[in-house]
């Protein structure tokens, strides 16, 4: 996987955002782009199917035409044994006619971020002037479905929306919603989740999590409308497996997961959104993220027993954490 942010910048401004330069609209340029896959292509590391998400800010304020020339630019240089596969983590407030043909035409997977229904949503999803997302976002839905494009959506979990599952699935099968997967609202960045908070009289949040799970996962089978549950459909291989196999995380795979760092706010290699590039070379953070890339290909030789010295051990890990119980879902996905 390959999560590339094309800017920091996103149109909307939601209570528990921890990602900082919202307000800056630079956007990565294609040089850097190319740049990146020609070398993760040159690699040899590449496995045969890569997930390329587009992913945070918002990657919708960039225009259609910038990832039209930068899937073509990719798919160009891509080996025959490799396919790549677009994805765009978004809120959705964007989609349109012209983005639906997009997604159809590059069979990019979509995932729109929605807390469910308008009471829930509109609490932490907001606009800079405050007022809700709602009507937005799911306009941005309906626009999927009409041009049957398939999606499915993220919701965050706060303390509110975890008493209210029944609700959560009401509004799913109400808008044809059938691929749902949850966050927990985290504390990251400069954002503090009251989630965590001490909760006297009420209950814990793993168990509070946990209940709200299982009402979810019982309501929907019920329902028989929805296909997929991520924190169910993904956590129900990796519990039931042959003895000694370790549960895959790509998270904490060596070299499974590249995700080039945005520089914060550096103008001088970034280009604002709608506006001609002012260097070639990309943003900073990226170029750190190319360099250390390429000091590892230089030295492939040479570190492949490193390699596999760290899968190894790697492995040992996951088997001593599962020997102590730590080995359970990720929450927190894309
Ligand atoms: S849509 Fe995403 S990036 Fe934008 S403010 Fe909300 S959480 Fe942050």
């Amino acid at each position: 996987m390959v999560v590339v942010q094309p800017t920091t910048f996103c149109n909307i401004n939601c209570t528990y955002c921890y990602l900082p330069d919202r307000d800056n609209k630079h956007v990565i340029a294609q040089s850097t782009v190319t740049r990146l896959f020609s070398e993760i292509f040159a690699s040899g590391w590449a496995c045969p199917e890569i997930t390329v998400v587009w992913h945070a800010g918002e990657p919708l304020v960039v225009p259609v035409s910038f990832y039209r020339e930068a899937f073509a630019a990719i798919e160009l240089m891509r080996p025959q044994s490799v396919i790549v596969k677009h994805s765009f983590q978004t809120n959705g407030t964007l989609i349109d006619a012209q983005w639906c043909r997009l997604f159809l035409e590059w069979n990019v997977g979509v995932g729109v971020s929605i807390d469910g229904p308008r009471e829930l949503h509109d609490r932490h999803r907001k606009t800079r002037s405050g007022k809700g997302t709602f009507d937005k976002t799911l306009a941005g839905i309906r626009c999927l479905r009409a041009n049957g494009v398939p999606f499915h959506v993220i919701s965050v979990l706060s303390r509110d929306s975890l008493a209210m599952p029944d609700e959560l699935l009401d509004f799913y099968l109400s808008e044809g919603i059938d691929q749902i997967c949850f966050n927990i609202e985290e504390s990251e960045g400069d954002h503090v989740s009251d989630l965590f908070a001490p909760n006297p009289g009420g209950p814990e949040l793993q168990a509070h999590y946990a209940a709200f799970l299982r009402r979810f996962w019982h309501q929907a089978r019920a329902s028989g409308r929805v296909k997929f549950v991520r924190e169910i459909d993904l956590a129900l291989p990796r519990v039931f497996r042959p003895d000694g196999i370790a549960a895959r995380n790509i998270q904490t795979e060596p070299l499974a997961m590249l995700k080039p760092a945005v520089a914060r706010g550096d103008p001088s290699d970034m280009r604002r959104v709608g506006a001609a590039p002012r260097h070639p070379g990309g943003c900073a953070g990226m170029q750190r993220g190319l360099r250390l890339f390429l000091g590892l290909r230089r030295r492939r030789a040479g570190q492949q027993a490193v390699r596999e010295r760290l899968v190894r051990q790697h492995h040992d890990v996951v088997l001593h954490a599962h020997a102590n119980g730590a080995d359970r879902p990720d929450s927190r996905g894309l």
